[in-house]
């Protein structure tokens, strides 16, 4: 049986099997295996050992509908973040579209449903300003209206999904006048083609920037509002990390002393000598005024504070401002020497 033979089958078989337990479930085992394999076999050659073929029925629990994604390793390391092409059944199976799409799980887990939803449509955006001819070859913005990532069969199914914009760009087919697997493939080529440049492309390493945005929430860094603030924590932090370099550092503190200058904790005469060096230097250029590498940062007020290890969190977490009005909205007291 050939890609669009299981397709036909995986449409037809679904909604029914949802009803039914999902572990040991044949149409669960077909889209797992069997479906990406022949999408695989049919693409053939090089092309089929340069790309992941991942294709799901839901974990755990059926999701609203299967997808099948096919992943380049340099853009995602899986199907939770980055962007791949990806084959979706719209609601009714009565179509199925073939998008550049995007995992939406990690970003979710580490901003929030709301603020992904934004940034995910954001970024299609870009993947649709960046990602070369796609319309030469056939492709349109859609909309493609996609399922509900996952829904248990109690939930209200198949509602729509702010996950729908997140498809940059794609083709639907019908179930019912589906292509030969000649013209699939040869769309999957087409697409796979934009996948491979847009893969080289600065603006769209997404999975990077999840990455950022997961370790900052982790730390509790990660400003609230809009996206913005957090990305601009993201650039100091890159920034800070690039010029850990010890010695400027040392003139940092040198110069600003080991007090810190929003709460006045002052690690001399709080630990003595030995560990005064716990005092940290942060960045307090405004990243916007910087030029992207080879910035010369002085050990001076102007270009550093210093901060204890609570304070520089915490200014993070407000989305750096300086330290003016650091003090003025965050800082509710001085707890130490003022
Ligand atoms: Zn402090
Ligand atoms: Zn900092």
């Amino acid at each position: 049986m050939g890609f669009g033979d299981h397709l036909r089958e995986i449409a037809q078989g679904f909604q029914r099997a949802r009803t039914e337990p999902l572990a040991n479930h044949p149409l669960a085992a077909l889209i797992r295996q069997s479906w990406p394999s022949s999408l695989r076999d049919s693409l053939g050659g090089r092309d089929a050992e340069r790309y992941q073929f991942v294709g799901s029925p839901g974990q755990g629990q059926w999701s609203a509908a299967p997808w099948l994604a096919v992943l380049l390793h340099t853009v995602t390391k899986s199907a939770m973040g980055g962007f791949y092409p990806v084959y979706l059944f719209e609601p009714g199976f009565q179509t199925v579209c073939l998008v550049m799409g995007q995992g939406a799980q990690q970003l979710t887990d580490a901003v929030g449903r709301k603020r992904a939803g934004v940034e995910l449509a954001l970024r299609a955006q870009q993947m649709r300003a960046n990602g070369g001819r796609w319309r030469e070859q056939g492709f349109n913005e859609g909309p493609f209206t996609t399922l509900k990532f996952v829904t248990t069969a109690n939930q209200r199914d198949y509602a729509a999904d702010p996950w729908s914009n997140t498809a940059a760009f794609g083709k639907r087919y019908a179930v019912s006048a589906l292509p030969e697997d000649a013209e699939l493939v040869a769309d999957l080529r087409a697409m796979l083609q934009l996948y491979d440049a847009m893969a080289e492309q600065r603006i769209l390493k997404f999975s990077e920037e999840d990455e950022e945005l997961s370790t900052l929430s982790a730390a509790g860094e990660l400003p609230s509002g809009s996206l913005d603030g957090a990305k601009k924590v993201i650039v100091h932090k890159q920034i800070e990390r690039r010029h850990r370099d010890r010695k400027l550092i040392e003139r940092v503190k040198k110069q600003l002393g080991v007090e810190c200058q929003a709460c006045h904790f002052d690690f001399a005469s709080a630990y003595g000598s030995l560990m005064e060096k716990f005092i940290e230097a942060h960045h307090n250029v405004p990243i916007s005024t910087l030029p992207d590498t080879g910035a010369i940062l002085k050990p001076t007020e102007a270009d550093f504070m210093v901060l204890c290890s609570n304070c520089h969190r915490a200014i993070h977490r407000a989305g750096c401002p300086d330290l003016m009005e650091f003090k003025k909205h965050h800082v509710k007291g001085h707890f130490y020497k003022s």
